[in-house]
């Protein structure tokens, strides 16, 4: 596939294969911007960003209306680039497809409610007679950068706010999954975007991130991805507005009082959906002593039960991570507790870049598998003596992101919403939940900002105070 600039859908002289994780085929290749492309998009960006600035608010929203009518109409091909450039299961790439429609309506609408205020200034002396007000404005040109492992929603999660808000942006996909990507930007110009509203970059954010980032033509970076190259664009960022979606090891905490079936049934999903490559993955399973061997053993067999196998075929639940070299770092650390005394409960098995679902017991939180993000098929149980160690545990981390609770008792459940240091906190679940329009982000070293449609259209706008002074 070509890459979208300055109107125009063009290739370079060096490319990047993409690669099927399953079948290691490669099914395409997308070019690698040169540092003349990445010039042309900032120019072309910068252009558009006065042409979207013009377009009134109902107009972005039909612009929006249309693309999520295109998107469904497209779904059952967009889900299969997924499944292709990814490797997840088509069952789960189609719910990923399935929840973009709203999505973007929900962009559409929040783009047209930007609003100001009055201000009281007669309040100050010497402000009488004056009129003072606030309005939202575009920021410009927006940079979305985004990571693989949800090709289509973590795009649309940056691009339609920014479109709705009337910004021009430029779109950085993964490198590993840029075709999902592509084909949005298609159906972005098929519905009507002016043809300098959006530019489609493709190439190794190593080599062509840097220059984006660092353009005094990008106003606002929004940036999902890991925690090493969130810092990095801080560094070069300069004078920006900069929303971060970081990485995380999110906390599940089991108390005695909770329903275990639920727990155990919720956890053999929510650290297995897209091979646990989630940012919310459920990775720490904090169970108290009390039932510490009942869990893992409703656990074991719930997740021995996950279908491995082609991403295509029918039945399939987990297939390939993104690469075998990830798969590979996973047995690797899995391989360090057991040599520090965990034991591995289930699977621990690798074919490739299909790592089997596993559950690893007696993890020290000082392991690896506990204290660094695993982005991978596996969870790693700890045993802790009370609420108290369990909110202890669950905050030493340098992430924040994600946090759940299964208990029934509602003193403990309030204590663990305002104590524990995460952005998103669910009581009676798993961390892996999120509904698309509410706030979603991290705390600590999981990043800065909130997406969902609301609040990412609010920070992809900015303020600007305006006084009327009267003649005399
Ligand atoms: P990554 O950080 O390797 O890459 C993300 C994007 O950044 C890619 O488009 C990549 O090409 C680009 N990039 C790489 N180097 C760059 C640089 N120097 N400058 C600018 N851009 C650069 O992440 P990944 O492996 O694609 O995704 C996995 C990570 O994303 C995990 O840490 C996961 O937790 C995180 N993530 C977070 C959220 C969230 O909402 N908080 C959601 C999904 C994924």
């Amino acid at each position: 596939m070509k890459m979208y600039i300055d109107r125009k859908w063009v290739d370079s002289p060096a490319t990047t294969p993409v690669i099927s994780p399953y079948s290691r085929e490669v099914v395409d290749t997308v070019p690698q911007a040169s540092p003349e492309q990445i010039e042309a998009a900032l120019a072309a960006a910068e252009r558009g960003a006065t042409t979207m600035r013009q377009l009134p608010a109902h107009e972005r929203g039909a612009i929006l209306g249309r693309l999520a009518n295109l998107v469904a109409e497209h779904q059952e091909d967009l889900a299969r680039t997924i499944s292709l450039e990814e490797g997840k299961p088509l069952s789960e790439s189609r719910g990923e497809v399935g929840r973009m429609p709203d999505l973007i309506r929900l962009c559409g609408f929040e783009g047209t409610q930007q609003r100001g205020e009055t201000l009281p200034l007669d309040a100050q002396a010497g402000a009488k007679g004056k009129l003072g007000l606030t309005l939202r404005v575009p920021c410009g040109v927006v940079l979305a950068i985004t990571p693989f492992n949800y090709p289509l929603l973590l795009v649309v999660h940056k691009v339609a706010p920014a479109l709705a808000a009337g910004n021009a942006v430029i779109l950085k996909p993964a490198n590993q999954t840029p075709l999902t990507a592509l084909k949005l930007t298609r159906l972005i110009l098929e519905a009507g975007l002016p043809e300098d509203g959006i530019q489609c970059l493709t190439g190794p954010g190593a080599a062509i991130g840097a220059a984006l980032c660092a353009d005094r033509r990008v106003r606002k970076i929004s940036f999902t991805g890991s925690t090493v190259v969130g810092e990095a664009i801080t560094r070069v960022a300069g004078v920006k507005r900069l929303s971060l979606e970081l990485g995380s090891n999110s906390p599940l905490v089991i108390l005695p009082d909770a329903d275990l079936h639920q727990a155990s049934q919720a956890t053999a999903v929510a650290g297995y959906v897209n091979a646990g490559q989630v940012c919310i993955s459920a990775q720490r399973i904090l169970v108290d002593r009390a039932v510490y061997g009942d869990f893992l053993d409703a656990l074991a067999p719930e997740v021995a039960r996950i279908a491995t196998g082609d991403p295509f075929a029918e039945g399939t639940k987990l297939s390939a991570m993104i690469s075998e070299r990830d798969a590979s770092r996973v047995g690797e650390w899995i391989d360090e507790a057991v040599a520090g005394g965990a034991r591995v409960v289930t699977g621990g098995t690798r074919d490739h870049a299909l790592f089997a679902p596993t559950v690893v017991a007696d993890v020290a939180p000082t392991m690896r598998l506990s204290r660094e993000e695993l982005f991978g098929p596996a969870v790693a149980v700890t045993p802790v003596s009370g609420i108290d160690e369990a909110i202890a545990l669950a905050n030493a981390s340098s992430y924040g992101l994600g946090a759940g609770i299964f208990t029934r008792n509602i003193d403990n459940a309030l204590r663990f919403a305002q104590e524990v240091e995460s952005g998103n906190v669910m009581i009676n679940w798993t961390p892996l939940w999120r509904a698309d329009l509410m706030p979603y982000g991290g705390l600590k070293q999981s990043g800065i900002g909130k997406e969902g449609p609301r609040y990412a259209v609010a920070e992809m706008t900015e303020g600007k105070t305006v006084v009327f002074h009267s003649g005399t």
